[in-house]
Protein backbone atom coordinates (compact mmCIF):
# COMPACT_ATOMS: atom_id res chain seq x y z
CA UNK A 1 0.00 0.00 0.00
CA UNK A 2 0.99 3.66 -0.88
CA UNK A 3 2.29 6.27 1.75
CA UNK A 4 -0.92 8.03 1.44
CA UNK A 5 -3.08 8.50 4.69
CA UNK A 6 -5.30 6.14 4.46
CA UNK A 7 -9.33 7.84 3.74
CA UNK A 8 -12.54 5.91 3.16
CA UNK A 9 -15.56 6.93 2.72
CA UNK A 10 -20.01 5.88 3.02
CA UNK A 11 -21.66 8.08 0.40
CA UNK A 12 -25.03 7.30 0.45
CA UNK A 13 -27.71 9.02 -1.06
CA UNK A 14 -30.62 10.16 1.76
CA UNK A 15 -33.16 8.17 -0.61
CA UNK A 16 -34.93 5.71 2.10
CA UNK A 17 -34.08 3.75 4.98
CA UNK A 18 -30.54 1.11 4.78
CA UNK A 19 -30.38 -2.10 3.30
CA UNK A 20 -28.24 -4.63 4.77
CA UNK A 21 -25.98 -4.45 2.40
CA UNK A 22 -25.88 -0.36 2.82
CA UNK A 23 -24.08 -1.34 6.46
CA UNK A 24 -21.83 -3.89 5.36
CA UNK A 25 -20.47 -1.37 2.83
CA UNK A 26 -20.23 0.79 5.73
CA UNK A 27 -19.06 -1.75 8.36
CA UNK A 28 -16.00 -2.85 5.47
CA UNK A 29 -15.32 0.79 4.88
CA UNK A 30 -14.95 1.12 8.83
CA UNK A 31 -12.61 -2.08 9.68
CA UNK A 32 -10.22 -0.67 6.48
CA UNK A 33 -9.92 2.75 7.89
CA UNK A 34 -9.51 1.45 11.77
CA UNK A 35 -7.15 -1.39 10.68
CA UNK A 36 -4.78 1.18 8.78
CA UNK A 37 -5.23 4.10 11.19
CA UNK A 38 -7.16 6.38 8.40
CA UNK A 39 -10.51 8.34 8.51
CA UNK A 40 -13.84 6.91 7.54
CA UNK A 41 -15.71 10.02 6.05
CA UNK A 42 -19.22 9.88 5.84
CA UNK A 43 -20.37 12.40 2.98
CA UNK A 44 -24.12 12.35 1.80
CA UNK A 45 -24.91 12.55 -1.76
CA UNK A 46 -28.23 14.23 -1.67
CA UNK A 47 -27.49 15.98 -5.19
CA UNK A 48 -30.88 14.57 -6.71
CA UNK A 49 -33.57 16.21 -5.37
CA UNK A 50 -36.37 14.29 -7.13
CA UNK A 51 -35.35 10.99 -5.19
CA UNK A 52 -34.58 13.02 -1.37
CA UNK A 53 -36.45 11.29 1.12
CA UNK A 54 -37.31 13.78 4.55
CA UNK A 55 -36.03 11.67 7.70
CA UNK A 56 -33.47 10.05 5.50
CA UNK A 57 -29.99 11.43 6.51
CA UNK A 58 -31.38 11.40 10.08
CA UNK A 59 -31.93 8.05 9.79
CA UNK A 60 -28.57 6.90 8.05
CA UNK A 61 -27.08 8.77 10.80
CA UNK A 62 -28.73 6.71 13.46
CA UNK A 63 -27.99 3.57 12.01
CA UNK A 64 -24.33 4.12 12.06
CA UNK A 65 -25.05 5.01 15.64
CA UNK A 66 -26.66 1.98 16.59
CA UNK A 67 -24.16 -0.05 15.24
CA UNK A 68 -21.43 2.25 16.66
CA UNK A 69 -19.87 3.00 13.35
CA UNK A 70 -18.79 6.59 14.24
CA UNK A 71 -17.57 8.75 10.93
CA UNK A 72 -14.60 10.95 11.83
CA UNK A 73 -16.27 13.38 9.26
CA UNK A 74 -19.37 13.68 8.65
CA UNK A 75 -22.07 16.77 8.10
CA UNK A 76 -22.45 16.08 11.94
CA UNK A 77 -19.06 16.32 13.27
CA UNK A 78 -17.67 18.21 10.67
CA UNK A 79 -13.74 18.14 9.51
CA UNK A 80 -11.18 19.56 7.59
CA UNK A 81 -13.11 18.97 4.21
CA UNK A 82 -16.54 20.31 4.92
CA UNK A 83 -19.51 20.89 4.25
CA UNK A 84 -20.30 16.72 3.59
CA UNK A 85 -23.39 17.13 2.29
CA UNK A 86 -23.03 18.19 -1.58
CA UNK A 87 -26.37 20.29 -1.69
CA UNK A 88 -24.33 22.33 0.23
CA UNK A 89 -21.30 21.80 -1.82
CA UNK A 90 -23.13 23.23 -5.25
CA UNK A 91 -21.28 25.99 -6.46
CA UNK A 92 -18.15 23.64 -6.29
CA UNK A 93 -19.06 21.53 -9.70
CA UNK A 94 -20.03 23.74 -12.05
CA UNK A 95 -16.02 24.89 -12.82
CA UNK A 96 -14.79 21.24 -13.34
CA UNK A 97 -17.90 20.39 -15.56
CA UNK A 98 -17.34 23.28 -17.79
CA UNK A 99 -13.36 22.67 -17.67
CA UNK A 100 -14.44 19.56 -19.23
CA UNK A 101 -16.24 21.28 -21.89
CA UNK A 102 -13.20 23.71 -22.41
CA UNK A 103 -10.98 20.65 -23.04
CA UNK A 104 -13.59 18.81 -25.50
CA UNK A 105 -14.23 15.83 -23.33
CA UNK A 106 -17.75 17.23 -22.27
CA UNK A 107 -20.44 19.70 -23.98
CA UNK A 108 -23.38 21.38 -23.72
CA UNK A 109 -26.86 19.11 -24.21
CA UNK A 110 -30.07 21.86 -25.36
CA UNK A 111 -32.47 19.13 -25.46
CA UNK A 112 -35.67 19.89 -23.53
CA UNK A 113 -37.20 16.29 -21.40
CA UNK A 114 -40.02 15.99 -24.29
CA UNK A 115 -37.96 15.66 -27.04
CA UNK A 116 -35.47 13.24 -25.11
CA UNK A 117 -38.96 11.11 -23.93
CA UNK A 118 -39.49 11.39 -27.83
CA UNK A 119 -36.45 10.09 -28.95
CA UNK A 120 -36.85 7.15 -26.06
CA UNK A 121 -40.57 6.74 -28.07
CA UNK A 122 -39.32 6.25 -31.36
CA UNK A 123 -35.67 4.65 -31.15
CA UNK A 124 -35.53 1.11 -30.05
CA UNK A 125 -33.01 1.17 -27.24
CA UNK A 126 -32.09 4.91 -27.40
CA UNK A 127 -28.56 6.04 -25.70
CA UNK A 128 -27.28 9.59 -25.60
CA UNK A 129 -23.95 8.80 -27.10
CA UNK A 130 -22.18 8.27 -30.29
CA UNK A 131 -24.74 7.01 -32.19
CA UNK A 132 -26.96 9.78 -31.61
CA UNK A 133 -25.32 12.30 -30.66
CA UNK A 134 -25.06 14.48 -33.64
CA UNK A 135 -28.73 14.69 -34.51
CA UNK A 136 -29.43 16.13 -31.35
CA UNK A 137 -29.37 19.36 -29.48
CA UNK A 138 -25.79 20.24 -28.44
CA UNK A 139 -22.45 22.11 -28.02
CA UNK A 140 -20.70 19.12 -30.94
CA UNK A 141 -23.58 19.33 -33.40
CA UNK A 142 -24.92 22.72 -33.43
CA UNK A 143 -22.56 26.12 -34.63
CA UNK A 144 -20.58 28.46 -32.21
CA UNK A 145 -22.62 31.09 -33.05
CA UNK A 146 -26.28 28.82 -32.39
CA UNK A 147 -24.32 27.71 -28.88
CA UNK A 148 -23.72 31.09 -27.67
CA UNK A 149 -27.25 32.05 -28.35
CA UNK A 150 -28.51 29.47 -26.87
CA UNK A 151 -26.22 30.22 -23.90
CA UNK A 152 -27.11 34.00 -23.75
CA UNK A 153 -30.73 33.28 -23.73
CA UNK A 154 -30.09 31.53 -20.77
CA UNK A 155 -31.70 28.43 -22.64
CA UNK A 156 -32.08 25.48 -19.89
CA UNK A 157 -29.63 22.67 -20.75
CA UNK A 158 -26.95 20.01 -18.94
CA UNK A 159 -23.67 19.08 -19.54
CA UNK A 160 -22.40 15.85 -20.92
CA UNK A 161 -19.82 13.86 -20.75
CA UNK A 162 -18.06 12.86 -24.99
CA UNK A 163 -17.51 9.34 -24.13
CA UNK A 164 -14.88 8.71 -26.55
CA UNK A 165 -14.87 6.16 -29.49
CA UNK A 166 -13.47 2.99 -29.75
CA UNK A 167 -11.42 3.04 -26.25
CA UNK A 168 -10.94 0.54 -23.20
CA UNK A 169 -10.56 2.14 -19.70
CA UNK A 170 -9.32 -0.17 -17.12
CA UNK A 171 -8.43 -0.36 -13.23
CA UNK A 172 -7.53 -2.61 -10.83
CA UNK A 173 -10.23 -3.77 -8.05
CA UNK A 174 -9.11 -4.75 -4.80
CA UNK A 175 -11.68 -7.61 -5.17
CA UNK A 176 -11.75 -8.19 -8.25
CA UNK A 177 -8.41 -7.73 -9.90
CA UNK A 178 -8.31 -6.45 -13.42
CA UNK A 179 -11.55 -4.71 -15.01
CA UNK A 180 -11.90 -3.47 -18.09
CA UNK A 181 -14.74 -1.47 -20.03
CA UNK A 182 -15.26 -0.96 -23.90
CA UNK A 183 -16.20 3.12 -24.29
CA UNK A 184 -18.70 2.22 -26.98
CA UNK A 185 -20.97 0.40 -24.96
CA UNK A 186 -21.75 3.48 -22.61
CA UNK A 187 -23.57 6.67 -23.19
CA UNK A 188 -22.66 9.89 -22.56
CA UNK A 189 -24.23 10.62 -19.00
CA UNK A 190 -25.13 13.57 -17.50
CA UNK A 191 -22.42 15.46 -15.34
CA UNK A 192 -24.30 18.91 -14.30
CA UNK A 193 -28.26 18.85 -14.81
CA UNK A 194 -30.25 22.10 -16.08
CA UNK A 195 -30.61 23.11 -12.23
CA UNK A 196 -26.86 23.25 -11.80
CA UNK A 197 -26.83 20.16 -9.64
CA UNK A 198 -23.90 17.81 -10.39
CA UNK A 199 -25.17 14.09 -11.03
CA UNK A 200 -23.72 11.52 -8.73
CA UNK A 201 -20.57 10.48 -11.41
CA UNK A 202 -19.29 14.42 -11.41
CA UNK A 203 -19.66 15.00 -7.60
CA UNK A 204 -18.35 11.36 -6.57
CA UNK A 205 -15.24 12.15 -8.68
CA UNK A 206 -15.11 15.73 -7.90
CA UNK A 207 -15.58 15.04 -3.78
CA UNK A 208 -13.07 12.08 -3.59
CA UNK A 209 -10.52 13.82 -5.24
CA UNK A 210 -10.72 17.34 -3.04
CA UNK A 211 -11.29 14.79 0.24
CA UNK A 212 -8.38 13.03 -0.38
CA UNK A 213 -9.97 9.69 -0.87
CA UNK A 214 -7.52 7.00 -0.98
CA UNK A 215 -9.88 3.93 -1.13
CA UNK A 216 -13.43 3.71 -2.71
CA UNK A 217 -15.51 0.73 -1.29
CA UNK A 218 -19.11 0.14 -2.80
CA UNK A 219 -21.69 -2.18 -4.13
CA UNK A 220 -20.87 -4.37 -7.05
CA UNK A 221 -24.21 -2.08 -8.59
CA UNK A 222 -22.10 0.92 -9.45
CA UNK A 223 -18.99 -1.13 -11.27
CA UNK A 224 -20.93 -0.42 -14.69
CA UNK A 225 -20.27 3.45 -14.21
CA UNK A 226 -16.77 2.58 -13.19
CA UNK A 227 -15.80 3.91 -16.97
CA UNK A 228 -17.55 7.12 -16.12
CA UNK A 229 -15.54 7.77 -13.29
CA UNK A 230 -12.14 6.26 -14.60
CA UNK A 231 -12.34 9.05 -17.54
CA UNK A 232 -13.21 11.51 -15.52
CA UNK A 233 -10.45 10.95 -13.16
CA UNK A 234 -8.00 11.12 -15.94
CA UNK A 235 -9.83 14.41 -17.81
CA UNK A 236 -9.76 16.23 -15.00
CA UNK A 237 -6.25 15.61 -14.80
CA UNK A 238 -5.91 13.69 -11.47
CA UNK A 239 -5.97 10.09 -11.92
CA UNK A 240 -2.85 9.85 -9.76
CA UNK A 241 -4.65 10.66 -6.81
CA UNK A 242 -7.31 8.59 -7.79
CA UNK A 243 -8.77 6.12 -4.56
CA UNK A 244 -8.03 2.18 -4.96
CA UNK A 245 -11.27 1.01 -5.45
CA UNK A 246 -13.33 -2.55 -4.28
CA UNK A 247 -16.60 -3.40 -5.91
CA UNK A 248 -18.33 -5.51 -2.78
CA UNK A 249 -20.15 -8.38 -3.56
CA UNK A 250 -24.17 -8.38 -3.25
CA UNK A 251 -25.87 -10.23 -0.48
CA UNK A 252 -28.07 -12.53 -2.51
CA UNK A 253 -31.54 -13.97 -1.61
CA UNK A 254 -31.88 -16.97 0.55
CA UNK A 255 -32.06 -19.01 -2.40
CA UNK A 256 -28.81 -17.57 -4.25
CA UNK A 257 -31.36 -16.33 -7.20
CA UNK A 258 -30.46 -12.44 -7.27
CA UNK A 259 -29.70 -9.55 -5.42
CA UNK A 260 -31.73 -9.33 -1.47
CA UNK A 261 -34.20 -6.57 -1.98
CA UNK A 262 -36.87 -5.37 0.27
CA UNK A 263 -39.60 -7.49 -0.91
CA UNK A 264 -38.15 -10.72 -0.74
CA UNK A 265 -37.65 -9.43 3.24
CA UNK A 266 -41.46 -8.97 3.20
CA UNK A 267 -42.10 -12.31 1.26
CA UNK A 268 -39.90 -14.78 3.33
CA UNK A 269 -40.54 -12.25 6.65
CA UNK A 270 -37.53 -10.97 7.55
CA UNK A 271 -35.91 -7.65 7.51
CA UNK A 272 -33.67 -6.44 5.34
CA UNK A 273 -32.96 -2.68 6.56
CA UNK A 274 -30.99 -2.38 9.89
CA UNK A 275 -33.32 -0.31 11.86
CA UNK A 276 -37.37 0.60 11.19
CA UNK A 277 -38.06 2.52 8.28
CA UNK A 278 -41.27 4.55 8.25
CA UNK A 279 -41.73 6.03 4.48
CA UNK A 280 -44.09 9.28 5.57
CA UNK A 281 -45.17 9.76 1.90
CA UNK A 282 -46.94 6.19 1.42
CA UNK A 283 -46.92 5.32 5.42
CA UNK A 284 -44.90 2.26 4.79
CA UNK A 285 -42.91 0.56 7.84
CA UNK A 286 -39.95 -1.35 6.86
CA UNK A 287 -39.32 -3.56 9.71
CA UNK A 288 -35.35 -3.48 10.93
CA UNK A 289 -33.37 -5.91 12.59
CA UNK A 290 -32.46 -3.56 15.19
CA UNK A 291 -36.42 -3.34 16.68
CA UNK A 292 -37.06 -7.28 16.11
CA UNK A 293 -33.86 -8.05 18.76
CA UNK A 294 -30.98 -7.76 17.20
CA UNK A 295 -27.79 -6.70 18.79
CA UNK A 296 -25.70 -4.38 17.30
CA UNK A 297 -22.75 -6.56 17.79
CA UNK A 298 -24.45 -9.43 16.41
CA UNK A 299 -25.94 -7.52 13.05
CA UNK A 300 -22.29 -6.11 12.38
CA UNK A 301 -20.32 -9.76 12.72
CA UNK A 302 -23.22 -11.06 10.68
CA UNK A 303 -23.08 -8.78 7.88
CA UNK A 304 -19.27 -9.30 8.08
CA UNK A 305 -19.06 -12.86 7.49
CA UNK A 306 -21.33 -11.81 4.42
CA UNK A 307 -18.57 -12.06 2.08
CA UNK A 308 -15.67 -12.24 4.04
CA UNK A 309 -14.21 -15.07 6.39
CA UNK A 310 -10.62 -14.83 8.19
CA UNK A 311 -9.27 -18.45 6.30
CA UNK A 312 -10.69 -20.14 9.60
CA UNK A 313 -13.41 -21.93 11.03
CA UNK A 314 -14.10 -18.70 13.49
CA UNK A 315 -17.76 -17.34 13.63
CA UNK A 316 -17.96 -15.00 16.29
CA UNK A 317 -15.64 -12.04 16.36
CA UNK A 318 -15.67 -8.82 17.99
CA UNK A 319 -15.28 -5.46 16.35
CA UNK A 320 -11.96 -4.95 17.06
CA UNK A 321 -11.15 -8.68 16.24
CA UNK A 322 -12.80 -7.65 12.74
CA UNK A 323 -10.57 -4.40 12.49
CA UNK A 324 -7.47 -6.41 13.57
CA UNK A 325 -8.55 -9.38 10.59
CA UNK A 326 -10.27 -7.61 8.25
CA UNK A 327 -8.48 -7.80 4.67
CA UNK A 328 -9.89 -7.22 1.53
CA UNK A 329 -7.97 -9.97 -0.02
CA UNK A 330 -10.45 -12.13 1.51
CA UNK A 331 -13.38 -10.51 0.43
CA UNK A 332 -15.25 -13.05 -1.99
CA UNK A 333 -16.12 -12.08 -5.74
CA UNK A 334 -18.92 -13.97 -5.57
CA UNK A 335 -22.25 -12.86 -3.88
CA UNK A 336 -23.04 -13.80 -0.49
CA UNK A 337 -26.86 -15.70 -0.12
CA UNK A 338 -28.23 -14.08 3.07
CA UNK A 339 -29.52 -17.04 5.55
CA UNK A 340 -32.16 -15.28 8.23
CA UNK A 341 -31.87 -18.60 10.77
CA UNK A 342 -28.20 -18.18 10.68
CA UNK A 343 -28.92 -14.68 11.37
CA UNK A 344 -30.65 -15.54 14.26
CA UNK A 345 -27.97 -17.36 15.59
CA UNK A 346 -25.29 -15.36 15.24
CA UNK A 347 -27.72 -12.91 17.83
CA UNK A 348 -28.42 -16.07 20.01
CA UNK A 349 -24.50 -16.31 20.38
CA UNK A 350 -24.00 -12.92 21.19
CA UNK A 351 -27.05 -12.55 23.81
CA UNK A 352 -24.73 -15.88 25.36
CA UNK A 353 -21.63 -13.63 24.93
CA UNK A 354 -22.29 -10.17 26.55
CA UNK A 355 -22.53 -9.41 29.66
CA UNK A 356 -25.81 -9.68 31.89
CA UNK A 357 -25.31 -5.87 32.70
CA UNK A 358 -25.15 -4.93 28.94
CA UNK A 359 -28.55 -6.21 28.56
CA UNK A 360 -30.32 -4.41 31.65
CA UNK A 361 -32.15 -1.42 30.47
CA UNK A 362 -32.83 -3.06 27.29
CA UNK A 363 -34.90 -6.21 28.74
CA UNK A 364 -35.49 -3.82 32.23
CA UNK A 365 -37.45 -1.55 28.29
CA UNK A 366 -38.68 -4.48 26.73
CA UNK A 367 -40.28 -5.77 30.53
CA UNK A 368 -41.91 -2.83 31.19
CA UNK A 369 -43.27 -2.65 28.29
CA UNK A 370 -45.56 -5.38 28.66
CA UNK A 371 -46.68 -4.23 31.96
CA UNK A 372 -43.97 -5.62 34.50
CA UNK A 373 -42.43 -3.07 36.67
CA UNK A 374 -38.79 -3.96 37.55
CA UNK A 375 -38.12 -2.45 40.97
CA UNK A 376 -34.73 -4.36 42.32
CA UNK A 377 -31.80 -4.44 39.55
CA UNK A 378 -29.68 -6.37 40.87
CA UNK A 379 -32.43 -9.20 40.68
CA UNK A 380 -32.87 -8.13 37.30
CA UNK A 381 -29.53 -8.88 36.62
CA UNK A 382 -29.52 -12.73 38.49
CA UNK A 383 -32.76 -12.94 35.78
CA UNK A 384 -30.90 -12.05 32.70
CA UNK A 385 -27.55 -14.25 33.52
CA UNK A 386 -29.92 -17.03 34.06
CA UNK A 387 -32.02 -16.95 31.19
CA UNK A 388 -30.24 -15.04 28.41
CA UNK A 389 -28.56 -18.65 27.04
CA UNK A 390 -32.52 -19.47 25.92
CA UNK A 391 -32.85 -15.79 24.13
CA UNK A 392 -32.45 -15.97 20.32
CA UNK A 393 -34.07 -12.16 20.26
CA UNK A 394 -33.78 -9.82 22.24
CA UNK A 395 -37.92 -9.96 22.77
CA UNK A 396 -37.67 -13.58 23.97
CA UNK A 397 -36.71 -11.95 27.25
CA UNK A 398 -40.20 -11.46 27.85
CA UNK A 399 -41.14 -15.09 27.65
CA UNK A 400 -37.99 -16.29 29.06
CA UNK A 401 -38.34 -13.32 32.25
CA UNK A 402 -42.11 -12.63 32.97
CA UNK A 403 -42.38 -15.48 35.45
CA UNK A 404 -39.66 -14.41 37.82
CA UNK A 405 -41.44 -11.19 38.06
CA UNK A 406 -45.01 -12.21 38.47
CA UNK A 407 -47.39 -15.65 38.66
CA UNK A 408 -47.71 -17.45 35.33
CA UNK A 409 -50.44 -16.23 33.74
CA UNK A 410 -51.75 -19.28 32.27
CA UNK A 411 -50.66 -22.89 32.82
CA UNK A 412 -49.78 -25.71 30.58
CA UNK A 413 -52.49 -27.98 32.25
CA UNK A 414 -52.45 -30.41 29.99
CA UNK A 415 -49.10 -31.48 30.07
CA UNK A 416 -50.12 -31.92 33.96
CA UNK A 417 -53.67 -32.98 34.56
CA UNK A 418 -54.02 -36.68 32.57
CA UNK A 419 -50.70 -38.78 34.97
CA UNK A 420 -52.43 -35.95 37.94
CA UNK A 421 -52.91 -38.47 41.19
CA UNK A 422 -53.68 -38.05 44.63
CA UNK A 423 -50.52 -38.85 45.67
CA UNK A 424 -49.01 -36.20 43.44
CA UNK A 425 -51.49 -33.62 45.58
CA UNK A 426 -50.22 -35.52 48.72
CA UNK A 427 -46.49 -34.44 47.90
CA UNK A 428 -47.28 -31.14 46.60
CA UNK A 429 -48.80 -30.48 50.17
CA UNK A 430 -46.13 -32.06 51.80
CA UNK A 431 -43.86 -29.99 50.04
CA UNK A 432 -45.30 -27.28 50.90
CA UNK A 433 -44.86 -27.94 54.50
CA UNK A 434 -41.56 -29.10 53.95
CA UNK A 435 -40.39 -25.81 52.46
CA UNK A 436 -41.75 -23.43 54.77
CA UNK A 437 -39.75 -24.83 57.31
CA UNK A 438 -36.66 -25.00 55.15
CA UNK A 439 -33.88 -22.34 56.64
CA UNK A 440 -31.59 -21.58 53.98
CA UNK A 441 -33.45 -21.27 50.64
CA UNK A 442 -30.74 -22.24 47.97
CA UNK A 443 -31.20 -24.35 44.51
CA UNK A 444 -29.27 -27.17 45.86
CA UNK A 445 -30.95 -27.55 49.21
CA UNK A 446 -34.24 -27.08 47.51
CA UNK A 447 -33.29 -30.11 45.54
CA UNK A 448 -32.44 -32.50 48.41
CA UNK A 449 -35.84 -31.73 50.36
CA UNK A 450 -37.57 -32.47 46.94
CA UNK A 451 -35.59 -35.40 46.10
CA UNK A 452 -36.00 -36.80 49.77
CA UNK A 453 -39.65 -36.19 49.80
CA UNK A 454 -40.46 -37.57 46.64
CA UNK A 455 -38.33 -41.04 47.83
CA UNK A 456 -40.13 -41.21 51.17
CA UNK A 457 -43.73 -41.26 48.98
CA UNK A 458 -42.03 -43.79 46.61
CA UNK A 459 -43.06 -41.29 43.63
CA UNK A 460 -41.11 -41.07 40.74
CA UNK A 461 -39.10 -37.35 40.73
CA UNK A 462 -38.92 -37.42 37.40
CA UNK A 463 -42.95 -37.52 37.75
CA UNK A 464 -42.90 -34.16 39.78
CA UNK A 465 -40.23 -32.36 38.35
CA UNK A 466 -42.63 -31.68 35.15
CA UNK A 467 -45.64 -30.66 37.58
CA UNK A 468 -43.22 -28.03 39.62
CA UNK A 469 -41.87 -26.62 36.82
CA UNK A 470 -45.51 -25.76 35.25
CA UNK A 471 -46.36 -24.73 38.56
CA UNK A 472 -43.57 -21.74 39.00
CA UNK A 473 -43.22 -21.10 35.12
CA UNK A 474 -46.60 -21.63 33.57
CA UNK A 475 -45.05 -24.11 30.86
CA UNK A 476 -41.98 -26.04 29.65
CA UNK A 477 -39.45 -23.93 29.57
CA UNK A 478 -37.05 -22.37 31.38
CA UNK A 479 -33.46 -22.78 33.29
CA UNK A 480 -33.30 -25.84 36.20
CA UNK A 481 -36.48 -25.42 38.20
CA UNK A 482 -34.94 -25.35 41.63
CA UNK A 483 -33.15 -22.09 40.48
CA UNK A 484 -36.24 -20.64 39.66
CA UNK A 485 -37.35 -21.50 43.18
CA UNK A 486 -34.29 -19.89 44.79
CA UNK A 487 -34.38 -16.74 42.46
CA UNK A 488 -38.29 -15.96 43.22
CA UNK A 489 -38.13 -16.96 46.58
CA UNK A 490 -40.03 -19.06 49.78
CA UNK A 491 -43.31 -16.54 49.82
CA UNK A 492 -43.37 -16.75 46.17
CA UNK A 493 -42.28 -20.54 45.54
CA UNK A 494 -44.69 -21.67 47.84
CA UNK A 495 -47.58 -19.30 47.00
CA UNK A 496 -47.52 -20.51 43.19
CA UNK A 497 -47.54 -24.36 44.19
CA UNK A 498 -50.69 -23.86 45.88
CA UNK A 499 -52.42 -21.79 43.26
CA UNK A 500 -51.59 -24.19 40.89
CA UNK A 501 -52.72 -27.55 43.06
CA UNK A 502 -55.51 -25.58 43.29
CA UNK A 503 -56.09 -25.37 39.52
CA UNK A 504 -54.41 -28.88 38.96
CA UNK A 505 -57.34 -30.74 41.29
CA UNK A 506 -60.29 -28.55 40.06
N1 LIG B 1 -24.26 7.80 -3.69
C1 LIG B 1 -23.97 6.43 -4.03
C2 LIG B 1 -24.95 5.56 -3.28
O1 LIG B 1 -26.01 5.97 -3.03
C3 LIG B 1 -22.53 6.14 -3.66
C4 LIG B 1 -21.84 5.15 -4.52
C5 LIG B 1 -20.34 5.26 -4.26
O2 LIG B 1 -19.92 4.92 -3.16
O3 LIG B 1 -19.64 5.70 -5.16
O4 LIG B 1 -24.69 4.43 -2.92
Amino acid sequence: MSDKKVRVRFAPSPTGGLHLGGVRTVLFNYLFAKKHKGDFILRIEDTDQNRYVEGAETYILDCLQWCGLIPDESPVVSGPFAPYRQSERKAIYREYAERLVMQGHAYYAFDTPEELEQNRKEIPNFQYGQVYRMGLRNSLSLTEHEVDQLLDAKTPHVIRIKMPADERVSFNDMIRGHVSFETNQVDDKVLLKADGMPTYHLAVVVDDYLMKISHAFRGEEWLPSAPVHLLLWEYLGWKADMPQWAHLPLILKPDGHGKLSKRDGARLGFPVYAMNWFDARTGELTPGFRELGFLPEAFLNLLATLGWNDGTDQEIFTLDELIEKFSLERVSKAGAKFDFEKAKWFNAEWIKKVKGERLKEKVKTILEDKGISVADEDYLLKVINKVKDRCVLLPDFYQQAAYFFEQPKEYDINSVKPKWTDAKTEFFNLLVDKLSAEKAWDAAGLEITFKALAEDKAIKVGELMLPLRIMLVGGKFGPHVFDIAELIGKVETIKRIQKALELFNS
